[in-house]
């Protein structure tokens, strides 16, 4: 597959999906985008904008989904008006939403019935990855549907992942974010926990980042305000990856560790921490380094 006379649709452009599409545009695919909200149509670069997700899929050789959560997913393409009935038969999907593994594999055999192929490619690299292209994707489905797809992929991110058949990717996201809860829950209560006995939160996360503690989180998202400038934290955690979203990838890790009978405790401890602060602090549209807060109300509002 090459860049030349390959059409992209692209439905759902949010802090995520709205750079990706831009950043195929860049590229040199023809792109065609939609959202709910107008104003973010508008604002991909170098995309023609649509005005509903049928059109977006109309004619195209791969379509492109990027949303909040399963049931936006499946009514994407399996509800009514859905776009399964309107992809054509050999377009490639690729859902880079994080949802439920069984909502992605039962869209995909949907799909499939229709003879199209779909991939589950959930994301990781937060919203900087989505804006420079260096986002990682983590692909479920058929070898040789990622390999049709790779060449998009490249376009909007640094690194591939085969995670295994139709659903692989999306446990693999939901473990990963998991993770990333509990580094986050961490990180915030250490450096509270510095600043409180008397510690510069600069100097104490070079001292943590290069020491045993170090982690994604104080590398390139600190959730104290002014430590990194490119961070939410900085910016008064505003954009980024929203609470309300985690809170919806922590539920994700306990419906999977239940149906596998697993056992998740620091996952269950960091779904009540981030619950609790979503709805103790008003916090579900604030990134998720605003956990910060309940470490240390006094840098609340
Ligand atoms: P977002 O809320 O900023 O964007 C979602 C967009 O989808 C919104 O603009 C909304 O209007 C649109 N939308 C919803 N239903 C729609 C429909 N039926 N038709 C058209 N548009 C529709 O969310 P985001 O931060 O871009 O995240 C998207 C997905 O990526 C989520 O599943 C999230 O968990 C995942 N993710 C986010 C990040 C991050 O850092 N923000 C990182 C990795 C993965």
């Amino acid at each position: 597959m090459t860049t030349v006379g390959t059409t992209v649709g692209f439905v759902g452009l949010g802090n995520m999906g709205g750079p990706m599409a831009a950043n195929l545009a860049k590229a040199g695919y023809t792109v065609k985008v939609f959202d709910l909200v107008p104003a973010l149509i508008a604002g991909v670069k170098g995309a023609t904008g649509t005005s509903s997700a049928a059109d977006a899929a109309t004619d195209v050789d791969v379509f492109i989904s990027m949303l909040p959560a399963g049931r936006h997913v499946d009514g994407l393409y399996l509800g009514e008006n859905g776009v399964a009935s309107l992809l054509k038969k050999n377009a490639l999907v690729i859902d880079c939403s994080t949802i439920d593994p069984a909502t992605a594999r039962k869209v995909a055999s949907g799909l499939a019935a229709k003879g199209i192929t779909m991939l589950d490619a959930p994301v990781s690299g937060g919203t900087a990855g989505a804006q420079n292209g260096t986002l990682t994707f983590i692909v479920g489905g058929s070898v040789e549907g990622l390999e049709r797809g790779r060449p998009i992929f490249q376009a909007m991110g640094a690194n591939i992942y085969h995670a295994g058949d139709s659903g692989a990717g999306q446990i693999a996201k939901v473990c990963n974010n998991m993770l990333l809860a509990v580094l986050m829950a961490g990180t915030a209560e250490a450096l509270a926990l510095g600043v409180k006995n008397g510690l510069d939160p600069k100097a104490l996360s070079e001292i943590m980042q290069k020491s045993s503690g170090g982690n994604w989180t104080l590398n390139v998202y600190n959730p104290w305000p002014g430590v990194q400038e490119t961070s939410a934290a900085s910016r008064g955690y505003s954009g980024g990856f929203l609470t309300d979203l985690m809170t919806k990838d922590l539920g994700l890790a306990m419906e999977t560790a239940m149906q596998s009978q697993s056992s998740i405790p620091m996952g269950s401890l960091a779904r009540n921490l981030f619950t609790s602060h979503a709805t103790l602090n008003a916090a579900g549209r604030l990134d998720f380094s605003s956990i910060q807060w309940l470490f240390a109300p006094e840098l609340k509002r």
